[in-house]
C-alpha cells in the first residue's frame, strides 16, 4: 500500500511527520441574504473576525525570535497596519448593511473593488500591495468561515516537527516556519531556483515544490514521509516502508555527523590541489551556518534580502551596520557583498517607482540595470559597502553585467563614490576588489573583456542557465528543461574559466551548481578552484574534493565537453563520479 505526491525536490533530506496545512490557496465564498433583524449580528461577527486577525498577527509578531531579520517583522507590521485601515474594516460593514449580505460576501466585494483600484495604479510598488490585501482578506475569510488559520503561535508547539503543506511560501514565511521547528515543507507551486528554494537549502530544510497537489490529497494530521532528494511525499505507506525511511534518515544523520569531521580540514584533492570553499548567504543566520560548515568566507552575500518585505528602503547607515555585524561574525574571513540584485523574481516592496511595467521582468530592468537607472538607490549601497571595507576584507560584486558600456558606467560610479567618501574623510579600502557576475551568455562569451577590467569573476549558473536555455527559473512548467549539463552551458562555463586563467583573474562559481556534489569533479576538471555554495552543501562538496585525483579527471571531463549528446554526457558524468 502506498500513495505518493510528486514534485520537484529542492532540498534534500528525509522528514517524517504529520501534515500541517497552511492557508491553502483561495477561499470559496458565496453570497447569502441576511434577514434584516440579523444584520447587526453579521456586523458584529465581522468585527470579531477583524479583532481575531489582529490578535493572531500580534501574537505572531511577539513570538518571532529576537534574531529574526528586521524585514520579516516589517512584513507582519505592514499587515497589522492594514487591519487598521477603514478600507478593510469599515467598508465591508457598510456593504453588509447596504446589501443585506453575509460578512464573507461583503469582504469579498470590497476586496474585488480594492484589487481593481490597485490594478489600475501606475506605481508598481503600490500594485504589489494587492498581495498584502489578499493575505489579510484570506485570513479574515478563514476566521469568518471558522477555519483554522494555523498561524496562532499558541500552535507553535503543534508546528514543531510537522511537514507544512501550502500553496506557496514566501522566503519570509519560510524563515518563520523554520524558527517554529518544522521538519520540512511541500508547496503546490514554485521552482527549484526560487528564493524560497534557495533558502530551504541554506536552512537545510527538506522540501518539495511544484507538486500541483490538490487540497483534497492531504489532510491535517496525516502521517507522511517527505523525501527531498526524490521529490516525493508519501501519503500512504506500510510499516516496512516507514522502517526503510527511518533507517535512511538515521544513515543521513550519521553521514552528516561524519561530514562535520571535515569542517576544519582544508579542501585539497588527493594530489594536492587546493580548492577554496566559500558560502552563499541571504540572512544573518546563514552566516553562522556558514561558519559552522567551515566556510572560508562568504563568496556571495545576497544584499537584496535586506530590502525585501518592507515598505521603505534601508539607508546607508542601516546597510553599513548590517555589513559590519556580518564582518563581526566572520572574524576576519573575507566576504563578497553583491550589490542589489532586485527585479524579476526578487520583488522588493520598496522598489523605486516607475511608470513602466516590464512585460518580461527577467529581461527587464533588473539588478545592475535597475541600480544604474536609480543612482539614489545605488549610491547609498556603494557608500555602505565601501565604508564596510575599511573594517574587514570586503569585496564588491556586480550582478547581471552584460556589456562593456555598463561595466564602465559602474566602475566610473564607484570611483566617484570613492572620491566623495575621501572628501568626507570617511574610511574605506581604496583597493577593494571589484568583481562581476557572469550570468548572461553575452558576458560569458566576452568574459575576457570583463576579466581585463575586474579583479575577479563569479559564474552565476542559476541565471546563466536561465538565459542560455531561455527557461524561466521560477516557472515549474519548464523546470524539466533546466539542465546544468547542457553542452551550451558547459561550454560557456569553460570559456569563463579559461578567460580568467588567461588574464590571471580568479574565477569562482556561486550558482547552485557549485553546491551540487554531482558536478564537483566536472567543475574541478574544467579548472574551477573557487566554489561558493549554500552552507549545508559545503561539506558534501569538500568530501568529493578530498576523494578526487585531478590527474584522473581531465580525460573524462574533456570527453564530456566535446560531447553533444545529453544521454552520453550523463553516462560520462556517472563514470567521472565513480572513479
Ligand atoms: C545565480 O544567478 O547563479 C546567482 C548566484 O544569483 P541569484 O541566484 O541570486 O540570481
Ligand atoms: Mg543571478
Amino acid at each position: 500500500m502506498s500513495a505518493t505526491i510528486s514534485g520537484i525536490g529542492i532540498s534534500h533530506g528525509i522528514a517524517i511527520g504529520k501534515v500541517y496545512r497552511l492557508e491553502w490557496g483561495k477561499v470559496e465564498v458565496y453570497e447569502a441574504t441576511i434577514p434584516k433583524e440579523l444584520i447587526e449580528d453579521e456586523v458584529a461577527k465581522f468585527r470579531r473576525a477583524v479583532r481575531s486577525a489582529r490578535q493572531q498577527l500580534k501574537a505572531i509578531r511577539n513570538s518571532i525570535p529576537e534574531n529574526t531579520a528586521a524585514d520579516i517583522i516589517d512584513f507582519i507590521d505592514t499587515h497589522l497596519l492594514m487591519l487598521e485601515d477603514t478600507m478593510l474594516t469599515a467598508a465591508p460593514v457598510e456593504l453588509i448593511r447596504q446589501r443585506q449580505c453575509n460578512a464573507e460576501w461583503a469582504l469579498k466585494s470590497q476586496r474585488d473593488a480594492l484589487a481593481q483600484v490597485f490594478d489600475e495604479m501606475d506605481d508598481p510598488y503600490l500594485r504589489t500591495r494587492k498581495d498584502d490585501v489578499d493575505h489579510i482578506v484570506t485570513r479574515l475569510q478563514r476566521i469568518l468561515l471558522g477555519e483554522d488559520t494555523h498561524t496562532d503561535p499558541q500552535n507553535d508547539e503543534q508546528l514543531r516537527g510537522t511537514i507544512v503543506v501550502a500553496h506557496d511560501l514566501t522566503p519570509a514565511e519560510t524563515v518563520l516556519l523554520h524558527h517554529q521547528g518544522i521538519a520540512g515543507f511541500v508547496t503546490e507551486s514554485g521552482g527549484p531556483l526560487s528564493h524560497t528554494a534557495i533558502l530551504a537549502r541554506s536552512l537545510g530544510l527538506p522540501a518539495i515544490v511544484g507538486t500541483h497537489v490538490t487540497p483534497q490529497q492531504v489532510h491535517d494530521g496525516d502521517a507522511v514521509i517527505l523525501d527531498g532528494a526524490r521529490g516525493v511525499l508519501l501519503t500512504e505507506f506500510d510499516d516496512t516502508t516507514l522502517k526503510k525511511y527511518r533507517r535512511q534518515q538515521r544513515q543521513q544523520q550519521k553521514r552528516r555527523s561524519e561530514l562535520r569531521g571535515l569542517k576544519d580540514k582544508a579542501a585539497v584533492t588527493l594530489d594536492g590541489t587546493r580548492i577554496h570553499l566559500l558560502a552563499n548567504v541571504e540572512l544573518h543566520e546563514d552566516v553562522l551556518a556558514a561558519r559552522r560548515a567551515g566556510a572560508e568566507g562568504i563568496g556571495l552575500y545576497r544584499s537584496e534580502f535586506l530590502f525585501m518585505n518592507r515598505s521603505d528602503i534601508p539607508g546607508e547607515e542601516e546597510q553599513l551596520q548590517q555589513y559590519l555585524s556580518v564582518l563581526k561574525i566572520l572574524k576576519g574571513l573575507p566576504i563578497t557583498i553583491r550589490t542589489l540584485d532586485l527585479g524579476s523574481d526578487k520583488e522588493c516592496g520598496a522598489e523605486p517607482p516607475s511608470e513602466h511595467i516590464s512585460p518580461n521582468p527577467a529581461l527587464g530592468l533588473r539588478a545592475i540595470r535597475l541600480c544604474l537607472k536609480h543612482a539614489d538607490l545605488f549610491r547609498p549601497q556603494l557608500r555602505a559597502i565601501l565604508r564596510a571595507s575599511a573594517k574587514g576584507p570586503v569585496s564588491m560584486m556586480i550582478p547581471m553585467l552584460s556589456s562593456a558600456q555598463e561595466l564602465n558606467e559602474v566602475l566610473t560610479l564607484i570611483e566617484e563614490v570613492k572620491e566623495e567618501l575621501h572628501r568626507e574623510r570617511l574610511a574605506f579600502d581604496r583597493n577593494i576588489p571589484i568583481g562581476g557576475m557572469i550570468e548572461v551568455p553575452a558576458a560569458a562569451l566576452s568574459a575576457g573583456l570583463f576579466a581585463r577590467k575586474l579583479d575577479f569573476l563569479s559564474i552565476g549558473t542559476n541565471d546563466l542557465i536561465q538565459y542560455t536555455l531561455a527557461i524561466d527559473r521560477i516557472d515549474d512548467e519548464v523546470t524539466y528543461l533546466y539542465d546544468p549539463l547542457h553542452p551550451a552551458v558547459l561550454r560557456l562555463i569553460k570559456m569563463v574559466i579559461d578567460a580568467g586563467r588567461q588574464h590571471d583573474v580568479p574565477v569562482s562559481m556561486c550558482g547552485e551548481m557549485a553546491g551540487d556534489p554531482r558536478y564537483t569533479r566536472l567543475l574541478l576538471g574544467m579548472g574551477l578552484r573557487d566554489f561558493s555554495a549554500p552552507p549545508p552543501s559545503l561539506l558534501e562538496v569538500k568530501n568529493v574534493i578530498h576523494k578526487s585525483l585531478m590527474t584522473q579527471l581531465a580525460a573524462v571531463v574533456n570527453d564530456i565537453l566535446n560531447n553533444d549528446d545529453p544521454a552520453e554526457i550523463s553516462e560520462l558524468l556517472v563514470i567521472l563520479n565513480e572513479m
